[in-house]
């Protein structure tokens, strides 16, 4: 039995655990205002963009610093919405001109199933990062769904290496610019695709195999996200055998937006294993297993609001009681 105080102790730990600010993640993505039309309605120019819903996601876990551009009619009050999670700003440029600007249509039948209606860059079409001196030496970097060369761009700024590098990317990528993507894929530890960008990369209709394709890239963890059912995440061990993890969503009786639920899986799953402090070669099939279902987790409040009107309000005993609803879910006694 462990007395009193160190039970105490280790509580402490645990919630210590949750929120470590000492453990940064740079995030380069995009911030934009989203138009989305779904079956429970409509919103116009809305908060959105991969590294805002990442950044606010992983907040509740680490302290994310942004790269990313928007024009001068940015809103203030989102600017100080993401200071209030204790989000590092230095990085972000305000240049004249508009924000980048994406809409997109969801199948009223299949919220799984989305069309781009229109993507306007704005100042996004002539962004080049410039990372700062602090940001230069960032552990853990994310390389949220941009144009690959950019992506690129800011992994070469790094001074060393950052601990663990992800990455993230999307359909027109693989379609236009795909020999970059195949060039980053190869630099970066874990890769989050969806099932069916997966199969567009690789030409590759079995899941497992596609991702053990991709691992064959380089990356040690491939992360495939299957929107409202789940995912499969692949690793590769030491003895470079395969780790296959499986795992729902949780289930969500009224979705509103999708929109980011995948850019907030991808911050709940490395804001967690930023929160571990431990570097890539310690991390072990536990940690990505558990950093998975937080990443679950966090693309569970985001679909309950459009935009980020759902995440940016979540509380930690939210997370926890949606944890332990997810052990309720999925063990058998
Ligand atoms: P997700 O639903 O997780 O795939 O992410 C949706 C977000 O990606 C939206 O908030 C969009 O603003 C953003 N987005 C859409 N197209 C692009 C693009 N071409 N480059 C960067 N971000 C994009």
């Amino acid at each position: 039995m462990m007395p009193g105080t160190q039970v105490q102790r280790a509580r402490i730990n645990l919630n210590k655990l949750m929120l470590n600010t000492d453990n940064k993640i740079l995030v380069v993505g995009s911030i934009a205002y989203d138009s989305v039309e779904t079956s429970a309605g409509k919103n116009s120019e809305a908060l959105g963009g991969s590294a805002a819903y990442f950044a606010l996601s992983a907040s509740y876990f680490s302290r994310p610093s942004i790269i990313a551009i928007v024009g001068s009619d940015f809103d203030k009050a989102h600017l100080n919405m993401f200071k209030s999670r204790n989000i590092d700003l230095t990085g972000l440029k305000i240049k004249d001109g508009k924000t980048f600007r994406w809409a997109g249509k969801y199948d009223p039948n299949n919220l799984n199933h989305r069309e781009t209606i229109s993507t306007d860059l704005n100042v996004f079409e002539d962004f080049m990062p410039n990372l700062k001196t602090e940001h230069k030496t960032s552990s853990i970097l994310f390389l949220a769904n941009i144009q690959p060369d950019l992506q690129m761009e800011v992994l070469k700024q790094t001074d060393t290496k950052p601990n663990i590098v992800a990455m993230d990317s999307m359909n027109i990528w693989i379609q236009h610019n795909k020999d970059d993507l195949l060039r980053l894929i190869t630099k970066v530890d874990i890769i989050f695709l969806d099932e069916s960008e997966l199969r567009q990369l690789t030409g590759i209709h079995n899941i497992v195999d596609a991702s053990k394709a991709i691992t064959s890239l380089g990356p040690k963890v491939a992360v495939i996200k299957k929107g409202e059912y789940g995912l499969l995440m692949n690793s590769v061990n030491i003895d470079n055998s395969f780790s296959l993890f499986a795992c729902p969503a949780l289930p969500i009786d009224s979705v509103l937006d999708p929109t980011g639920a995948g850019d907030s899986f991808a911050g709940g799953f490395m804001g967690y294993l930023a929160s571990t402090g431990k570097d890539l070669s310690k991390i072990c099939s536990q940690d990505l297993r558990k950093a998975a279902i937080y990443g679950t987790i966090m693309g569970s409040f985001t679909v309950q609001g459009f935009s980020v009107d759902r995440l940016k309000l979540v509380t930690d005993d939210e997370i926890q009681g949606r944890y332990k609803d997810f052990e309720k879910l999925t063990t058998i006694s």
